[in-house]
């Protein structure tokens, strides 16, 4: 177990205006089975829009952006009591949208941020998810590329830590994007991951060639050979980090609350991982258990809401840690954190 380094200098958060972001396309996009459901999202966001131009394909308000944001991720610090908070990055993925969204956007691209969370206390270690690994794995190689300015080891040590130093890793569950440098081998290799068992189960329990299948086999390598820890509900990983089952994207997706001197912050993995998806009633087909991701967004997100609390959205380039604020319209939006 490494001591704790001097803390990272703390970094003014960045400001202006939340936009609907790449990654939040992303997840919206992924998770709408039909061309029905797509319009379903266009209704509820009101700025998504079919592209009748010269390119066919879906246009979204901010997402012309992305050249710039490529190397220019929010790295956005916080300290809530003693522990130091950091969202790491490892590159920013695109996808199509074509097979989801219908002949007409077969050119569309949508991108999401991958922002692991690394929590340092005056003990410990902590990373909170883990990107995508060396590289996609190979039953996603065809449908997503990875661009990375610096991968999550690269991050790290930007922030002033090495791969050994990390004693924890939590992962909120096995989406490949969240457990990449987790589980693929032993990149962090005094680090112990932290996982749910119903996570493992019902990941192990996907049709042959489902991305999360492949990680549940890591996953339990991992946990054979004593370096993954299967949980059975919620607990305190370490002083000022614990975490919460909060099922619904997966069975044993598990939140992560960082709570010290009296103050705390939340890192909600896929439960709610970008602005678009702050809207509880966005239904994804991603989701194992559609009614328990939206009754858990909506309650999670009223409590941050209520207590005013940093949130870090995994998947969101340009938004790391937001404030969440209440729609008019009841749902619940994100504006950049200053504390
Ligand atoms: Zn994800």
């Amino acid at each position: 177990m490494a001591p704790a380094r001097s803390h990272p200098e703390r970094r003014p958060l960045r400001g202006g205006p939340a936009k609907l972001s790449e990654a939040s396309i992303y997840r919206a996009a992924t998770s709408l089975p039909s061309l029905p459901a797509c319009f379903k999202l266009i209704r509820l966001r009101g700025r998504c829009q079919y592209s009748a131009g010269r390119t066919p394909g879906l246009s979204f308000p901010g997402a012309e952006n992305y050249g710039e944001a490529v190397g220019d991720l929010a790295r956005e610090s916080l300290r809530i009591g003693e522990v130091e908070l950091r969202a790491l990055e490892d590159g920013i993925f695109t996808t199509a949208a074509g097979n989801l969204l219908g002949d007409d956007s077969l050119r569309a691209r949508i991108r999401g941020a991958l922002q692991p969370v690394l929590a340092v206390t005056a003990e410990h270690i902590v990373l909170l998810d883990a990107g995508f690994g060396p590289e996609i794995p190979p039953g996603l190689k065809e449908s997503y590329t990875l661009r990375r300015e610096r991968s999550l080891p690269q991050s790290l040590r930007e922030a002033g830590y090495e791969p050994e130093d990390v004693t924890h890793i939590v992962l909120s569950h096995l989406d490949p994007d969240h457990a990449g440098w987790a589980l693929q081998e032993r990149h962090f290799p005094n680090a112990t991951v932290y996982l749910q068992r119903a996570a493992l189960e019902e990941a192990a329990g996907m049709p042959a060639g489902h991305p999360r299948r492949e990680v549940a086999a890591s996953a339990r390598h991992a946990a054979e050979e004593d370096w993954a820890v299967l949980l059975e509900g919620d607990v305190q990983i370490v002083p000022g980090v614990r975490v919460e089952v909060r099922p619904g994207h997966a069975a044993g997706h598990q939140i992560v609350w960082i709570e010290s001197g009296g103050e705390a912050a939340l890192f909600t993995g896929d439960l709610a991982p970008s602005n678009i998806f702050l809207n509880p009633d966005l239904i994804s087909s991603a989701d194992t258990d559609p009614e328990a991701a939206r009754r858990n967004r909506a309650e999670i997100l009223s409590e941050a809401e209520r207590r005013r609390l940093p949130v870090f959205l995994y998947h969101e380039p340009t938004l790391a840690v937001a404030r969440i604020l209440r729609t008019e319209k009841g749902g619940f939006k994100g504006v950049p954190f200053e504390g």
